[in-house]
Parts: C-alpha cells; sequence; structure tokens
C-alpha cells in the first residue's frame, strides 16, 4: 500500500503571505481609489546590471553554435565561477576556502532545505526565533525535533547559547545578516557559537545570504573568517540579493573538506563528499548562462554596477530608520541588513499594527510572528522597493501618527 512521508502532515499551513494577501485585496475592494505602497516585499526590484545582462547574452550566443553550444554542466558548477567565487568572496578577505569546496546550486533555499539529506533523521535542531521558515520546514519533512533560541530587544537579538544542562543540539542554524530582524553578530558573538559547535560536535548551516549588504567593519563577512569553523560549518551565499538574481537563480553552498562525521561504524566521513555525491544524483546543474551571468558580478564592472544597486537598497533602509527614528520609534536592523524590525505601538501586536499601517497610512508590512513567536510585536519593513515609494510611505506614516505612536 502507498503510504505518505507521514511528517509533510506536520507542517504548519504557511499562512503569512496569504492571510497579508487576503487584508490586502479586502481592503483594496473597499478602497479602490486608493494606492497602496508596499514595503513588504522579500523579492528585489532593480534589473539585472548592464555587465551581468551582457554576458547572458554572450553565453546565450554561445549556445547558438556548434563549436562553443554546452549541454550537461559539472553537477558541482562551472571551474570559472567556483574559482571566481574563490578569489573574490574569499581569498580577497584573506579566507581559506577552495574552489573546489564550492557547490553551486539555483539559489540558497533548494541547499538549506536540502543539505540535511546528507544527516541522520535523528538529529536535533536549534533554530533563532524569529526564522527564516525553510530551516523549521525542511526538518519537520525530516521529523526532526527542533528547538529555538528566541532573539528579542532584551538579549540584543543574539541568541543565547544552548544552556550548559540542556542536550546540545547536533545541527545549529544561523542566519546573519538576519532575515527578518536585519540584526548581525560580531566577530565575538559568532566565535562563541565556532567554539560551542566544536565543543559539542554540532554542525553550523551558516546562511550568509545577504552578505553584500554589510557596511559595519565589526561585523564578518564569512562563518571562516572565524578559526575553527571550517571544522564545523557550511555556509549558503546566493547572487538573489546580492545581484538581483531572485528571478535567474543562482547561489552556492561552501563545505569545507575539514567538516567530518562520524559513521555509525565508526568511519570518519567527509561532508563534502556526501554532499558532491547527493548533487550528482538529485542535482543536474545550474544553467551554463546563468553561471556565466553569476561571474559577471565579479567583473570590475559588474562589482561596480552590483554595488550601486545595493547602494539603493541601502539608501532607502537609511531614509526608513531615519524618518521612523524621528517619529520617536526605536527601529532595529537596516544598517547591514535590507531589512528593518519595527516594534509595534504599545496596545498593538503584529497584526493590530499591520492593519493600521494598512487602514490608515495605507502600507503594506510584514507582521513578525509570521516568521515566530518571538516575532510577535514587530512588523518587518524590506528596503527593495522604489525610493519614491519608501520616502512616501514615511511621510503617510508621520502624517497619521496615530499609527505609530
Ligand atoms: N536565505 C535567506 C535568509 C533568505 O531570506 C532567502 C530568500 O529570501 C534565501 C535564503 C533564499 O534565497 P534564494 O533561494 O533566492 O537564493
Amino acid at each position: 500500500m502507498l503510504t505518505l512521508n507521514e511528517n509533510f502532515l506536520h507542517l504548519q499551513a504557511n499562512y503569512l503571505f496569504a492571510d497579508i494577501a487576503h487584508r490586502v485585496a479586502d481592503f483594496q475592494q473597499t478602497h479602490p481609489d486608493v494606492r497602496l505602497i508596499r514595503l513588504g516585499i522579500g523579492d528585489v526590484t532593480r534589473p539585472l546590471a548592464p555587465a551581468v545582462i551582457e554576458a547572458l547574452h554572450r553565453a546565450v550566443d554561445e549556445q547558438a553554435r556548434a563549436e562553443s553550444f554546452r549541454g550537461y554542466g559539472p553537477e558541482q558548477g562551472y571551474q570559472f565561477l567556483r574559482e571566481a567565487i574563490a578569489a573574490n568572496d574569499y581569498h580577497a578577505r584573506g579566507i581559506e576556502v577552495g574552489a573546489d569546496e564550492i557547490f553551486i546550486n539555483d539559489g540558497a533555499k533548494s541547499d538549506t532545505g536540502n543539505f540535511t539529506d546528507i544527516l541522520g533523521r535523528d538529529n536535533t535542531v536549534l533554530v533563532t526565533d524569529p526564522v527564516y521558515p525553510v530551516y523549521v520546514d525542511s526538518n519537520t519533512m525530516f521529523g526532526r525535533s527542533i528547538g529555538f533560541a528566541p532573539c528579542t530587544v532584551d538579549n540584543g537579538f543574539v541568541p543565547s547559547l544552548p544552556s550548559v544542562d540542556a542536550p546540545a543540539p547536533s545541527l545549529i542554524y544561523l542566519c546573519y545578516p538576519n532575515n527578518p530582524t536585519g540584526t548581525t553578530l560580531s566577530t565575538c558573538e559568532l566565535q562563541r557559537w565556532v567554539d560551542y559547535a566544536l565543543s559539542h560536535s554540532s554542525l553550523i548551516l551558516y546562511d550568509s545570504a545577504y552578505e553584500a549588504y554589510i557596511a559595519s567593519a565589526d561585523v564578518p563577512h564569512s562563518i571562516y573568517e572565524i578559526p575553527g569553523a571550517r571544522r564545523c560549518a557550511v555556509e549558503f551565499r546566493s547572487f538573489s540579493k546580492t545581484a538581483g538574481f531572485t528571478g535567474l537563480r543562482c547561489g552556492y553552498t561552501v563545505v569545507p573538506s575539514e567538516v567530518e562525521v562520524v559513521s555509525s561504524t565508526g568511519r570518519r566521513v567527509r561532508l563534502a563528499d556526501l554532499w558532491r555525491r547527493r548533487q550528482s544524483t538529485k542535482f543536474n546543474g545550474t544553467p551554463y548562462i546563468v553561471q556565466r551571468a553569476a561571474e559577471a558580478v565579479y567583473s570590475p564592472e559588474g562589482r561596480e554596477q552590483v554595488r550601486s544597486t545595493i547602494s539603493y537598497y541601502m539608501e532607502n533602509a537609511r531614509i526608513m530608520r531615519d524618518a521612523l527614528t524621528a517619529l520617536g520609534i526605536k527601529v532595529y536592523g537596516g544598517k547591514d541588513a535590507p531589512y528593518l524590525w519595527v516594534p509595534a505601538p504599545e496596545g498593538y501586536d503584529s497584526w493590530g499594527f499591520f492593519n493600521r499601517l494598512l487602514h490608515e497610512a495605507h502600507v503594506v508590512t510584514t507582521p513578525g510572528v509570521g516568521f515566530g513567536p518571538s516575532g510577535e510585536g514587530f512588523i518587518r519593513l524590506t528596503a527593495f522597493g522604489r525610493r519614491e515609494d519608501c520616502t512616501e510611505a514615511m511621510e503617510r506614516i508621520a502624517r497619521c501618527k496615530t499609527a505609530v505612536r
């Protein structure tokens, strides 16, 4: 008889974005003339960099000629892209990561979700709360037990290490700069997690999808800046928010050769070898033209163009931070990340604040509680919108002060 992976039945229905869409549609139906401004979107809005577009065109033309046509590529990704990543994202910062430790993918979501295929079902998991939901859902699909480390105003959004008498989690997800709070960990704070992982034989799954937004000097760009991390951490990166690839799809995972797990028979197994084996079975590579496009992000023009788009978004973030701060609101994030984490006024929960901003300022946000219980009482704003919209949204919020006081 056919059976199910019943763990899928334990997934929480993800109502967040459907709920938002519902409320927005209801409002728009009764207020057809109102122009809503959407500051909840997690997608980018600026077009791809010209250098990326040119590389795409060139690669498409190569595919048109028999002598330069490419079919299946290497499952781990083309050498030209892996070398560009190793040189620019790691060696340029003095970080040791080899091109052969880099696995090109079709975006970070796939690998953050799939990576635990190669790990036992009985591993326990720790995620921060609030959290990017993929970590929770993909482990729920395996039936793993998941613990939450709250990130709140009280702990400065720095998750506490598990207490000494608690069983150590075997898998620890850290996402910095963080989605949704927009906050970061300092080198010192990250070192504590690496030390913890090393002393408890835990594995850190480090998602740095927003690395390109880091502006502060004391914020690590990669977990491999931290001594010991090469033995206990896997890192996920993406071209999505770095270079507007949310539609093109390209990212990469770093699995250092030192990360090993002992099998039940006592054999030391390199995770990189198992991951390569998994990928060569279940993944047939990112399109050649997309990898050429990603390579162009590292060309001198590409770097400058991508930087300028990131600056555009971060200027949006600054405008929103300053405007809200001027209204007396304490805003978190938005300095090293394109997300602002904004506390609701006294007497409002996340949805209450969301509703007031929708009805009074005609601005759509994301209720923080949708990312986990510790997100209650917050909304998330993203800086990925158009400049005019960010400015106007702040003017509208300032005009309806009752919505924020
Ligand atoms: N990781 C985090 C923290 C994200 O916020 C996102 C996208 O929003 C991703 C990973 C996935 O990005 P992609 O699959 O587009 O590379």
